[in-house]
């Protein structure tokens, strides 16, 4: 009992060193259509696809825990073609976000993702031309998606495919309809990784396994930093209110390098593979796991992310301050 209470001493201590409070933590909710009960995600061992109905019980939870921030990444029943069903009013993120609405008014801050691979056969960010991912007919799809999320409450539209020009079309639109208060986070640096397989394993099980889509395309190499500044440049310059980099943990460098050139809001994520590791080595018993999440979190945190989106964050919450 006693080494258990100076060993949540440590915890805080280390939080409380890297600045970290319980308003910088972002919680992902993975929102499942036509589904009545919550799906287990084996490669995620405490996180569950929640179904519509049970999304008021989901956020209860969140907020007992204190975070007051979520991401809300939408899994519709079918796909299409195009992935248009992504901006349909009745679609599975545009719901849920008016159910939130409805139950919790303002009391937290939603951001919903916006991308089309969750709702496409393909699986691609982008529409499909001749086997090619096509940048510039993707643009007016997304601005027409984070629109309809908009419209539907989102406070935030956090833009994922990597489209070149997204910031700029989806901010014009939002604008032009009136939601110039909806804040844009971008994904600026998103890397081709495959630690986001077990949240594929979760959202994409119909029509792959792991990483065998390829996104080379328009996602960014490990190997090239300089692209990574001139992205991060490129949606600064478009209007994005904060950058996006993932995964969190291998790119510590990459946070710290851009908070240095550009002193520009950043959220880092926590991705599934990362929660994935922890909570595998830890069910093996080959690690203890709280030190380890306490660790990672006050990493990503110490080299500069302003907000983190991890699936630890209601765990960690109890060692933090508001
Ligand atoms: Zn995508």
């Amino acid at each position: 009992m006693q080494t258990q209470l100076l060993a949540d001493l440590e915890y805080k201590k280390i939080l409380d060193a890297v600045g970290m409070r319980k308003k910088h933590l972002i919680f992902p909710i993975f929102v499942q259509e036509g589904q009545q009960e919550e799906g287990q995600i084996i490669t995620m061992p405490g996180i569950a696809k929640t179904p519509l109905k049970k999304i008021t019980q989901q956020i209860h939870k969140v907020i007992n825990a204190g975070i007051s921030s979520i991401v809300i990444f939408g899994i519709p029943e079918n796909r299409d073609m195009k992935g248009s069903i992504a901006l349909n009013k009745d679609g599975v993120v545009q719901k849920a976000m008016a159910q939130i609405r409805k139950e919790f008014g303002n009391m937290l801050n939603v951001i919903t993702d916006v991308c089309v691979c969750q709702y496409n056969f393909s699986g691609q960010c982008g529409l499909v031309n001749n086997n090619k991912v096509d940048n510039d007919s993707t643009l007016e799809l997304i601005s027409k998606i984070a629109l309809s999320h908009a419209e539907a409450g989102a406070d935030v539209v956090a833009l994922s495919s990597m489209m070149d020009g997204q910031v700029y079309s989806v901010k014009k639109s939002l604008k032009r309809h009136g939601f110039q208060k909806t804040k844009i986070l971008s994904h600026s640096v998103k890397q081709l990784s495959s630690l986001y397989s077990p949240f594929r394993t979760a959202a994409f099980s119909k029509i792959c396994q792991f990483n065998t889509i390829d996104k080379s395309s328009y996602q960014i190499a490990y190997t090239n930093p300089r692209q990574i500044l001139r992205e991060v440049q490129t949606d600064i310059n478009e209007g994005a209110d904060m950058v996006m980099v993932k995964p969190g943990l291998p790119s510590l460098d990459v946070i710290c390098m851009i908070k240095e050139k550009f002193a520009f809001p950043i959220a880092a994520q926590n991705v599934s593979g990362e929660y994935a590791m922890i909570k595998a080595a830890a069910t093996y018993g080959w690690i203890d796991e709280e030190p380890w999440k306490v660790t990672t979190i006050a990493s990503i945190k110490r080299a500069g992310a302003d907000r983190i989106i991890s699936y630890f964050s209601m765990d960690l919450s109890k060692y933090l301050e508001d």
